[in-house]
């Protein structure tokens, strides 16, 4: 995890300068935000999506945020977002998105809802937490991040599940390296995957009655049943839950060999 830290402050260091995002032209307003674009085509397609998700995130995670959020669907690509953000008061949709939009869009959601205990959160559980929403409402694109991260916890850089746990909002947003935001994304994932989204808030709702500023990372390897030493001791656990179904794994792999696909899902 040491790399994954150096890498944090290294790019931090360079790229902690606001961005001024040109606000896209179209406007469709729904009863759950508005959303921006290029054209009415993007607009009303994400808008749709947005009606649709929004309360559903709103249902998983219980405790959330009143407001109703600002989406722009850019046309280019911020590199440095992934394939969406919370930036600047608004949810940013890339260009390189759209293949994966509602997983994106269900990713991006949490991180506008995340209201009260749930901010008591580790910032890499609570990117844990959007991925695995995103996952339960985009199903078809489970079984790929689930290989992807588990692949990512056995072969990467990252050891200490620990060090991940302590790492702040700013330095996450640092880290550029995909393997190394992945692997994030994996210890965060299985985590909240392990304990639940329910009892995951309880214990986030405990700690804030105990007048806490934080959910301790060793309490949720605990409650987890992970090992705090080293990821690649999770592999038993892991294999548990993505294996957990063959007939999803089977359904994934016959969708892999049809050419002309485009999957893989990166939100930030
Ligand atoms: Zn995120």
């Amino acid at each position: 995890m040491q790399r994954v830290a150096c890498l944090a402050a290294l790019a931090c260091s360079s790229s902690c300068i606001a961005v001024q995002v040109p606000e896209p032209p179209v406007s469709v307003q729904t009863a759950e935000g508005e959303v921006r674009a290029s054209n009415r085509e993007d607009a009303e397609r994400v808008a749709a999506l947005l009606v649709e998700l929004a309360p559903k995130v709103r249902e998983i995670l219980v405790e959330t945020r009143a407001e109703p959020p600002q989406v722009y669907v850019l046309e280019w690509d911020v590199p440095k977002f992934g394939d969406g953000s919370n930036y600047d008061g608004r949810i940013l949709m890339n260009g390189r998105s759209r293949p994966r939009e509602r997983f994106c869009l269900a990713h991006e959601l949490v991180h506008w809802q995340i209201t009260g205990a749930w901010e008591l959160l580790p910032h890499t559980a609570q990117e844990g937490l959007a991925d695995r929403v995103a996952a339960q409402l985009a199903p078809e694109t489970r079984v790929e991040r689930e290989l992807m991260l588990a692949y990512q916890l056995q072969w990467g850089s990252l050891r200490d599940p620990m060090d991940a746990l302590k790492l702040s909002t700013r330095e996450w947003s640092g880290v550029r390296n995909t393997w190394d935001r992945f692997s994030l994304y994996g210890v965060g994932y299985f985590i909240v995957a392990r304990i639940g989204i329910e009892d995951l808030h309880a214990m986030c709702a405990e700690a804030k009655a105990e007048e806490r500023i934080s959910v301790l990372p060793m309490e949720l390897l605990e409650r987890a049943r992970l090992s705090p030493y080293d990821v690649r001791e999770w592999k038993a656990d892991i294999d548990a839950i993505v294996f957990a179904d063959p007939g999803a794994i089977a359904a994934w792999s016959d969708e892999v060999k049809r050419p002309g696909e485009v999957r893989a899902t990166q939100p930030r």
